[in-house]
């Protein structure tokens, strides 16, 4: 049975299952307009999550057909994942921000071989164990889920409000957790009169219990490999994930919404006061860092020395990769502040304490 909220004001969330996630489900916002309605982020493309959607969609008193557009806060597949069926069965657009539909486009241009080359080759120069890359080395077991996501048919533009008839939905950008994710602020008085001004829907950038994953933006073209290194920078900038995160939260901290609509648990009131958490954990997480990096570590090994949710022996294989994308943004993010610097002529690159 689809879990149905209705959030008033022409808002309703669906609760759609994420197979096998501890996540357990994304919030799909039905947002109506004299156009029909709008969804805000469509689930995982699973059966289960398929079905729970149409049937939350007839249960909010229309249909998947009558759907008139899509708007995706950023391009994972618990967000993106249905669009292309969505848009099959109703002919609605699908919106990203153009950062994410470049990431959807190289992953669908990209083989799958491709993405394992390249993850072998990002995890050595990081400095994981020969045991932890050879099975990337060998052929991929099975082909990766949402390896062929649908190409977006428009652009969310920031800033500007999206088209949709008789509602103001503004396009705020908050790269961070992907390099194009957005969040959308209703422009709309509360319907309880909440103070502050209006709702976001703040997808994956601000959760109400879960700080959201900030590795690096992963990108088969990208060969620069080291950090930050002057022997080994290539043109053009080396990205910053978490300092532009930090930066995202600042600026949606400050539109001050009367309730943020996430898109995973539940609704909240205060963004402010969860900003300003965010930022102070991520503040002792880079304090906390800078002293384990008293002694040179690679990556890897700053990875194996942070603080998780459990012993790093017991972290699963595909999480250990997360873990070492997110020790690389802090990396990034510590030698940009000229906090931290790579060891000359180490190999794997090695970072210290300044
Ligand atoms: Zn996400
Ligand atoms: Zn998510």
């Amino acid at each position: 049975m689809a879990q149905v909220t209705d959030h008033r004001g022409g808002v309703r969330s669906l609760s759609v299952p994420i197979p096998d996630n501890p996540l357990g489900h994304t919030l799909v916002y039905v947002v109506d307009t004299d156009r029909g309605p709008v969804l805000i982020d469509t689930g995982w493309d699973d059966p289960e999550s398929w079905d729970t959607l149409t049937d939350g969609l007839t249960a909010c008193g229309t249909s998947v057909t009558e759907i008139h557009g899509v708007v995706i806060t950023h391009h994972h597949p618990d967000h993106h994942g249905l669009s292309g069926r969505v848009r099959e069965a109703s002919g609605a657009w699908i919106a990203m921000h153009a950062a994410d539909t470049a990431v959807v486009r190289r992953t669908r241009e990209a083989p799958a071989e491709r993405w394992f080359a390249y993850m072998a080759a990002k995890l050595a120069a990081a400095g994981a164990p020969e045991e932890h890359i050879a099975p990337l080395r060998a052929a991929p077991p099975r082909a990766l889920p949402g390896l062929s996501p649908a190409l977006p048919d428009r652009d969310i533009v920031p800033g500007e409000l999206l088209a949709l008839p008789g509602r103001r939905l503004r396009a705020i950008w908050t790269p961070g957790h992907t390099p194009g994710h957005v969040c959308l602020h209703l422009e709309e008085t509360h319907p309880a009169r909440l103070p502050g001004h209006g709702r976001l829907f703040s997808g994956d950038h601000l959760l109400p219990g879960i700080t959201p994953h900030i590795g690096l933006y992963e990108d088969p073209d990208d060969n620069r490999g080291a950090l930050c290194s002057s022997e080994t920078e290539s043109s053009g900038e080396v990205t910053d994930p978490l300092g532009d995160y930090l930066d995202s939260l600042e600026r949606v901290g400050r539109l001050a919404p009367a309730e943020v609509l996430p898109a995973h648990q539940h609704p909240f009131p205060d963004a402010a006061a969860r900003v300003r958490e965010l930022l102070t954990h991520h503040e002792s997480r880079l304090t906390g860092l800078l002293a384990l990096l008293a002694e040179p570590l690679t990556p890897w090994q700053l990875a194996e020395r942070m603080e998780w949710n459990r012993p790093w022996d017991r972290i699963p294989y595909g999480s250990r990769n997360i873990a070492v994308s997110e020790a690389e943004s802090h990396l990034r993010r510590l030698v940009k502040l000229g906090r931290a610097e790579a060891v000359t002529g180490s190999d794997p690159v090695t970072y210290v304490a300044v």
